[in-house]
Formats: structure tokens, sequence, C-alpha cells
């Protein structure tokens, strides 16, 4: 284990920055379990971290820093029982890469995979449809360093009032040091992008998940433009996937995803009046295309341009009134947004704290460039999310507190009351955590 006096930590977005008072890099559940006692007996807390991917300064270490580094690595596979466990620091990609050479896959991921397997169970991270929505939900067990140093696993078998909240823990029951996830065997995802007119898209949103496995839909503010994203599952191998050309993937993804989109923004940046004009522009040059591959890479693809996060979860029958409502506001208020509002779907799931958490879900995420404010934005269809009951994500921004996240899930109790036990003298809190949880 490395144990050294820290340089700065900061995430992603670069909202958030710490120094903390010792930054230790443990490489076994043993090691975390002394650190854990030692900083428990002092009546210190101790922060686990991911890569930073949170927006909230969830992640906010306070006095020790515990890198994930150290734990990181598949640790087996199980053909038989069909799952994959490694250790919790290992970023997604390096856990795409090992199950991608032996045949496997998850079932759903979020847009990017640099985040740790941790950090993104955590806070209930999410791609779009399928059977399970996020990473959280594709966990069949989990292993976890509580508040007196122990190891205790969980599964839906085990420990199972702690696997029922646990997978989305927010980082607050502990230190995650294992986990195991569900696979399937590598398929071919089919990946059909197209534009659709505002009121064509709204219209058949049902229609749309009906008929795909897994449906994203991108509106550019300013317009009235939807971008459609489905993508589905090939009754073939991965042999017969008809990938992206290298040459199209660097266009597209890199020159006009990050590049050209990149210059999109600081041009807004110094001159908003630009925004909508050049929003026009952008989604005007949105062409269809259809291509596939395995489905890591058909769910993700870089994201260089810098930007702030909020996004909300609605009941899905409130999904395009309460997005019909966040355009209206757009263009009342007459905000310059420059990054189109993605729009996805989660089936309800079984994790008391997990933004789908016994209801089917729309989620909707508003963005702005890091160099934009983004507070009066955030702040006005906020409003809008919460008059539809909206969950908002556990990683990105928004301004509710316990009083009023409580009431928000039906199982908040049951959340606090194994934090009670697992934490009590709360170890693994920082000031955003006793903000969102209390105490
Ligand atoms: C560019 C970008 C794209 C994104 N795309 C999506 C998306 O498509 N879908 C989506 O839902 N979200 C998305 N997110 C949000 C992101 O997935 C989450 O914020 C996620 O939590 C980040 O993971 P991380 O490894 O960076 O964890 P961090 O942000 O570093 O930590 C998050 C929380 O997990 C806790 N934690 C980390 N490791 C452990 C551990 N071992 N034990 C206990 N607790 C731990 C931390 O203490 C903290 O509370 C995106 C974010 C960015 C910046």
């Amino acid at each position: 284990m490395s144990d050294t006096t820290p340089p700065g930590w900061r995430n992603w977005s670069r909202l958030e920055k710490a120094r903390p008072a010792r930054v230790v890099t443990p490489t076994d559940a043993d090691e975390v379990g002394v650190i854990v006692r030692e900083v428990a007996e002092r009546g210190g807390t101790l922060k686990v971290t991911g890569t930073g991917h949170s927006f909230t300064p969830i992640a906010v270490p306070e006095d020790v820093l515990l890198r994930p580094e150290g734990l990181s690595g598949v640790v087996g596979i199980d053909r038989e029982a069909m799952t994959a466990t490694v250790r919790a620091g290992t970023p997604l990609h390096e856990l795409n890469a090992e199950l991608t050479r032996a045949g496997l896959s998850l079932h759903n991921m979020g847009d990017i995979d640099r985040q740790t397997v941790s950090g993104a169970t955590s806070t209930g991270t999410h791609g779009t449809g399928g059977v399970a929505a996020s990473l959280a939900m594709q966990l069949s067990a989990l292993e976890l360093v509580t508040g007196d140093g122990s190891v205790l696993r969980a599964s839906r078998t085990e420990n199972a009032d702690v696997f029922a909240v646990a997978r989305v823990g927010l980082g607050a029951l502990g230190v995650l040091t294992e986990l195991t996830f569900d696979v399937e065997p590598l398929g071919v995802l089919e990946a059909h992008e197209r534009t659709m007119p505002w009121d064509e898209a709204l219209a058949s949103y049902d229609e749309i998940l009906a008929a795909n496995h897994h449906a994203d839909l991108y509106w550019f503010p300013h317009t009235d433009v939807v971008q459609v994203k489905t993508n589905n599952r090939l009754d073939a191998e991965p042999s017969v996937a008809e990938p992206l050309g290298r040459v199209r993937r660097f266009v597209d993804d890199e020159l006009l995803a990050n590049g050209a989109f990149g210059v999109v923004n600081a041009v807004g940046n110094r001159a908003p009046r630009l925004v909508p004009p050049l929003a026009r522009l952008s989604a005007g040059l949105l062409s269809e295309r259809r291509y596939s591959d395995v489905p890591h890479r058909v769910f993700t693809a870089p994201r260089r341009v810098v930007f702030r996060e909020m996004e909300y979860a609605v009941p899905r029958e409130a999904g395009m009134a309460a997005l019909r409502e966040a355009r209206a506001l757009v263009e009342k208020e007459g905000w310059r947004i420059s990054f189109p509002v993605e729009i996805r779907y989660a089936p309800a799931d079984d994790i008391a704290l997990s933004t789908a958490s016994a209801r089917d879900s729309v989620y909707l995420a508003f963005h702005v460039n890091r160099r934009t404010d983004h507070t009066a934005y955030f702040r006005g269809v906020e409003r809008v999310m919460r008059e539809h009951d909206g969950r908002p994500h556990w990683g990105k921004l928004h301004t509710r507190t316990a009083a009023d996240l409580a009431p928000a899930y039906p199982r908040w109790d049951e959340f606090q009351a194994v934090r009670d036990r697992l934490d009590p003298r709360r170890v693994f809190v920082n000031a955003h955590l006793r903000t969102i949880l209390g105490p």
C-alpha cells in the first residue's frame, strides 16, 4: 500500500477541488480495513474516489482520500453462473476489454466507459432501455469494508438487506472492494441514428421504446430537431458486425462530436447570440447512419468537451410533458443552450435509492459547456422536474437536500437504517453527503 502526502484532487468537470490530509492506495480489503479502523478511532473521515466523473461534490475527500488504483483488475469469470467479479476500482473500459476477450459483455452501459465500476454503480450510472438500464442493476454480489473495518459480502441470498441498498450506496455505506456483475454472451448491437421533427419524436416516443431494445434521443435547443439513436441486438455472432470504419469514426466521433462541437461551444461562449444559428447549423448537419459492433463500442463514445450536467428521472408517463415544459422555459427565458438535451429510459428497478426505484423512468439530461454559467438554466429546469416528482442523478448537479429527497424515495428509511448499522460513526461522509442524506 502506498501512503503519501497528497497533491490536490479535482473532478472531471473541474467544479470540485480538494486537498486531503492524506492519500492512501490500499491493495486489498484487509489493508482497507486497517485504514478504516485507524480513521474511525481518531474520529476522522475517509472518502474513496473513483475517477472523479461526478459533477456533484459527492466524491470530495475532506480528510483521508482512498484512491482506487490499488484495487483494480478482473478477479475471475464464472461461465456457469455467467458472472464476472472485478475489484472495485477497475475502470469500466478495462472490464469491457477483458469481457470482450472472453466472448462476454455487460447488458447495458452509459455514454462513456472511463469511470470505475464502483464509482459508476454507487451513483446509479445508467444507460437506456434493456431489461436493466443501470450498472448497479447488473450486479449480483458485492464486497464492502464497513465502518468498523470488517469485510461484508452481500448478494440476493447473503446479507440481502445490505444488497438491497448498497448497489447504489452513494459511497456512504463503506468501501466497496469487489463487485460481481451478471454477464451475457458477446453479441452484436445494430445502431441506427437519424433525425425526426420534434412533434413526431415526442408523439412516437412510446412506439420508439416499444420497437427497440435501447433508445437514446437528443433534442437540439433552438431547433425542432431530435436525433434518435436506437440500438438493437442482432441474432448474430460478433464476426458479422459492420463497425464504422476508422476514418468515419474519427470524423464523426472526434472531428464532429468533439472537435467541431468544441469549436461551436467556444464561439458560443464568446458570442452567445450565435448559439441559436450555430445550433441550427449543427443540427442540420446530422446525417443518418447505421453500423453494428460489440455492445460497449455502440453504447459509449469519447467525451472531450468538458461540460456540466444535471439529469432528472421522472416517472415514464410524465417524461414528454416534462420535456415540453423544459423547452417552453428555455424559449421563454431566452437562454442560449449549445448542448443537446438527452432523453433516456429505464425500467423500474428494486434498489432503494436508485433513481428508477420502483418506477419506469424517463431521464432528461441538461448540459452546458464548462465556461457557461449553468445556474439559471439548471435551477429553472430543476423546478420543472420537481413538479413532475423528479429524482436527481446522484452524480450530477442538483440543489436537493435530505429533507426533500426523503419523500421522493419510499425506501429512504431502509437505506438510513443500513447506513446507521454499517457506518454509525460516519466515517464515510463529506459535507455533500450530510446535505443529501442528513447527518
Ligand atoms: C463525461 C461524462 C459522461 C457521463 N455519462 C453518464 C451516463 O451516460 N449515464 C450516467 O448515469 N452517468 C453518467 N455520468 C456520471 C458518472 O457516471 C457518475 O458520476 C459516476 O459516479 C462517476 O464514476 P467515478 O468512478 O468517476 O466515481 P466518482 O465520481 O469519483 O465517485 C462517485 C461516488 O462513488 C463513491 N465510490 C467510488 N468508489 C467507491 C468504492 N470503492 N467504495 C465506495 N464508494 C465508492 C465515491 O465515494 C462517490 O461517492 C457521466 C459523467 C461524465 C463526466
